[in-house]
């Protein structure tokens, strides 16, 4: 995977502070509190854990590296790679994309109401959780640091253009920027445009274009030469 974060990850460290919006509906959301709760705990275990030398914190990253960048994302891309290459599967995971996603044996917490966004020519979809960092698990794995932040949460909607510039992405002006809003319901996944020149290619060799920031929307899936 080839995804490259922002700039604006030190702004992360903050994500947790939830004063900054004000929302309707705080019900589908009201699993953050309890996540921050449960991440104040880990990183006290890890901290008492790490000074009696049972856990080596560089061994820690490497393990939530893994799960963030490698397994999950990899899910996802193989539900992308199999659109691009089966029309039926395609269709399956346009009308109804949580079953689509499980016949390839990707189920479960925060993957239980998927929705697939497909992007096409003049289209562009973006994915955000303005209240927090809801994520669809299953098929990405741990949302990335700059996903949780608050910078990325509000211009994610106000300003997606300069989010994606960011990221170094700049779809056509006449491209229509489509956001989506996840909730503790619904989560979404971006399914890009299969990249040019790639015609002949195996499931495989497609799924190895795909990134997780592709899958988000803040990037296009890979070009061949760019992968290679
Ligand atoms: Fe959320």
């Amino acid at each position: 995977m080839h995804d490259d974060d922002p700039p604006f990850i030190p702004d992360a460290r903050r994500s947790h502070d939830h004063d900054d919006h004000d929302h309707d509906d705080h019900d589908h959301h009201r699993h953050d509190g309890d996540v921050s709760h449960i991440e104040a705990r880990v990183r006290a275990l890890e901290e008492i854990l790490t000074q009696k030398g049972y856990v080596d914190l560089a061994a820690l990253d490497r393990l939530v590296e893994t799960y963030e960048r490698r397994i999950g994302p990899r899910n996802g891309a193989h539900v992308i790679a199999r659109a691009w290459t089966d029309p039926d599967y395609c269709e399956r995971l346009r009308t109804d994309a949580t079953r689509a996603i499980a016949e390839l044996g990707y189920s479960g917490r925060q993957g239980e109401h998927m929705i697939a966004v497909f992007n096409a020519p003049g289209i562009h979809n973006l994915v955000v959780c303005t209240l927090c960092s809801c994520y669809p698990w299953p098929v990405l794995g741990l949302p990335p640091v700059w996903y949780k932040s608050a910078p990325y949460r509000s211009r994610a909607v106000i300003d997606p253009r300069s989010v994606l510039a960011e990221f170094g992405f700049l779809p056509a002006l006449d491209t229509q920027i489509r956001v989506w809003d996840s909730t503790a319901e619904i989560r979404y996944l971006v399914v890009p445009e299969r990249p040019p020149a790639t015609e002949g290619w195996s499931e495989d060799q497609l799924a190895s274009l795909v990134t997780r920031n592709s899958m988000i929307g803040v990037s296009p899936a890979l070009s061949p030469e760019a992968a290679s």
